[in-house]
């Protein structure tokens, strides 16, 4: 960066020491370039008069000129009160002040011109505007244009540093610029999108005539940030992946091509099959394997573990699929065994409940290598479970296990076995670039065919009875159903005593001998729960109360309802989860989302979704523009989420684009060393300086 864009920010006109120990402070504007970086929030119209008599009003901001006409100070109750009549060609209004009186009256000169800003109210059908800012016609420098407006502190607005004083710096400092901001994007970039050049932009974005000045001004810059970003994390990533060495694959393997043709319980979906090419491909770089593997609740992700497992195996190593919970593992090993009966594949269950004398001959047969397959929850990452040659880890439902866990699998070998990570909690294309930028992506979006869509519908409250109506003729109908309750962490007990005393509820609604009931929470002993679970599973019971333990995996086909209770409590993506326990027989499902009668917009907007939508990944969409990246990733700190101008959830097409720009570049030259591109080089590896812990975050 050069010297003038360095200086320090004390040496801009109209600032000096004492305001620079704030704007350094305050906002951590240290330099010329800084400040130039410290972007308006919104812009206020100037060149746009409105009329008095076509007033938007609520809070919009309206912009008047006229003279006054009238001025009268009164005292109405104990406040004292200045008005003044306003007048231009359509109509009057008042303009009025509660404080600063004395120094606000002498300003107001009869039959005198004026600038009016301010927000246009209406009080008892009487158009007003409280405090407005008022120049004298004659004094209005900037007739036209947009104002911009910058966020600021109290501490800043006491050293007159409001968003105006900060918008004097800024229109100071954009007037020095001409030949001192290089460009950083390449000019091919520039031409392809019609970016305007860096200067230019960084010029409009503090001083705009118009919209289309900011809008303009605006592009570019976020462009230029996601760019660089994107670029970033490629780079990050093909710096780990050539460090990386990796377990070779070089054939698929008598074990899969025999699974293939013989013993496939039905055909592969498109996308289960391009999935499977990506999972090959990777297996034949002699790299490390990270991929994610994201595919809608219901979408095959099983098989698509099981067949990449077996190329594993097929190659002479171990495999190894774990999952959050006990009855998830649990199911797994079910299905697992189940598909390979009739293969020589040795598959196991690890689990903090397997007895020791099970586990002793588990541990022996993990490091003779006579097991294949072994299934289980964390109990997998414990020191005492070695494995004789483990080539490729599973990972179901990540959302559950953290870095750390991930990494610990790895260590398991000098050369680390390859990860797959697969997740029902379906991330919007762009916050997957981001988020897992050191992971491949990929996709199933396609369900196998002949799945009936889940019929979703929304019950307030005091329509319980008529759902309780409903969930008795499905029962008559031979089908079972859950009813689940919310449990939160913060407030568990409170959260607890809703689920009993729901459950006794349920219990009295549906009574014994006709009706049986189990329940299931995070509470209970796990002999317990798998005790009800199993009752539910083999029919013995007909509704099954629990908690959102049930969220991932368990798989009961003729479970047809799914009532989710206080359900505007849920998220989303966990509303969508719980859903998916159901739609996995040949009848026709339900989701009852029940809720309490007052509901929020967004609550509103959440639930409504649901109804409408039965797309894992459209749901994740509307929840990105909902709550934002941050509460979405649950990664509020992370520096990913630092973006000065862009927004990960309002500017996905750029996203889209800088990724497809960053990506051609790197694969045309992968070091940056033509000279092109000597100057990105020189930017990145600023950056990548800058920032070096922070390669891992999902
Ligand atoms: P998830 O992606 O949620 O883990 P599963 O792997 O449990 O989904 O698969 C859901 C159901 O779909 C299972 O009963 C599975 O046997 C079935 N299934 C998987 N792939 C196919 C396919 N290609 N055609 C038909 N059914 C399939
Ligand atoms: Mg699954």
């Amino acid at each position: 960066m050069n010297d003038f864009l360095l200086t320090p920010i004390e040496f801009l006109k109209g600032v000096g020491a004492q305001r620079a120990e704030l704007l350094r402070q305050e906002i951590g504007v240290f330099t010329f370039n800084d400040l130039l970086h410290y972007f308006p929030f919104r812009y206020i119209d100037r060149s746009h008069y409105h009329k008095i008599a076509d007033l938007p009003y609520l809070d919009s901001h309206a912009q008047l000129r006229g003279t006054i006409i009238q001025v009268a100070e009164a005292t109405v109750g104990r406040q004292k009160r200045l008005t003044a009549k306003f007048q231009d060609a359509s109509g009057i209004i008042d303009l009025v002040w509660f404080q600063g009186i004395h120094w606000i009256k002498p300003l107001l000169k009869m039959g005198a011109e004026y600038q009016i800003f301010g927000k246009a109210k209406v009080y008892g059908n009487v158009w007003n505007m409280p405090h407005p800012e008022l120049t004298e016609w004659k004094d209005v420098a900037q007739k036209t244009g947009l104002q911009p407006v910058y966020s600021t502190t109290e501490k800043l607005t006491a050293k007159n540093l409001h968003s105006k004083g900060i918008e004097k710096l800024t229109a100071n400092l954009v007037l020095h610029l001409a030949g001192k901001i290089p460009e950083t994007l390449p000019a091919p970039i520039l031409q392809e999108y019609r970016f305007i050049p860096r200067e230019k932009a960084l010029y409009l974005v503090h001083l705009p005539k118009s919209e289309q000045d900011y809008i303009q001004a605006r592009t570019r810059l976020k462009f230029e940030e996601l760019f660089f970003l994107q670029m970033e994390l490629l780079l990050r990533k093909q710096i780990t992946l050539s460090k990386s060495k990796g377990f070779l694959f070089p054939e698929v393997g008598d074990l899969f091509n025999s699974f293939y043709s013989d013993h496939l319980p039905f055909t592969l979906t498109g996308a289960q099959k391009r999935v499977l090419k990506e999972i090959r491909k990777d297996f034949l770089t002699g790299h490390h394997m990270n991929r994610l593997l994201q595919g809608d609740v219901g979408s095959g992700k099983t098989l698509v573990a099981l067949l990449t497992m077996l190329i594993g195996i097929g190659n002479n190593y171990q495999a190894a699929l774990m999952a959050p919970t006990e009855i998830l593992a649990k199911q797994h090993y079910v299905t697992l065994k189940e598909l390979v009966a009739e293969l020589p594949v040795q598959v196991e269950l690890l689990t903090g409940s397997v007895k020791k004398k099970d586990r002793i001959g588990i541990h022996e047969g993990l490091e003779n290598g006579t097991i294949h397959i072994l299934v289980g929850t964390h109990a997998l990452l414990e020191d005492v479970v070695q494995f004789s040659n483990l080539g490729i880890v599973v990972i179901d439902e990540q959302h559950r296990f953290g870095v750390a866990q991930r990494a610990r699998m790895w260590k398991k070998n000098s050369i680390p076995p390859h990860i797959l990570i697969m997740t029902a909690t379906p991330i919007p294309r762009t916050l997957a670039m981001t988020f897992y930028g050191d992971l491949d992506v990929s996709v199933i979006d396609e369900l196998p065919p002949g799945r009936k869509e889940i019929s979703t519908v929304h019950r307030y409250e005091s329509h319980r009875l008529r759902v309780f109506g409903f969930l008795k003729e499905e029962i008559a109908k031979g089908r079972q159903i859950y009813i689940v309750y919310p449990l939160i962490h913060e407030s568990e007990s409170l959260d607890f005593n809703n689920l009993m005393s729901g459950y006794e509820a349920i219990s009295r609604s549906f009574p014994l001998p006709e009706f049986k009931v189990s329940i299931v929470h995070g509470q209970m002993k796990p002999a317990d729960k798998e005790f009800e679970m199993q009752r539910f599973v083999k029919g013995e019971t007909q509704i099954m109360v629990a908690t959102t333990v049930i969220e991932v995996g368990v798989n009961v086909p003729n479970a047809s309802v799914m009532v989710i209770e206080s359900s505007e409590r849920f998220g989303l993506s966990q509303l969508h989860q719980l859903r998916g326990r159901v739609g996995r027989g040949s009848e026709q499902s339900f989701c009852i989302l029940m809720t309490g009668d007052k509901l929020s917009k967004e609550t509103l907007k959440r639930i409504e979704t649901m109804v409408s939508s039965n797309d894992g990944f459209e749901i994740a969409e509307v929840d990105l523009q909902l709550r934002g990246p941050g509460d979405l990733m649950g990664t509020q700190q992370s520096g990913l989420l630092n973006l000065k101008i862009a927004d990960l959830a309002k500017d996905q097409q750029l996203v889209i684009i800088a990724r497809d720009e960053a990506r051609k570049i790197l694969e045309e030259d992968p070091r940056l060393e033509r000279p092109a591109n000597l100057r990105l080089r020189e930017i990145l590896v600023h950056i990548l300086k800058s920032r070096p812990d922070w390669g891992k975050i999902a």
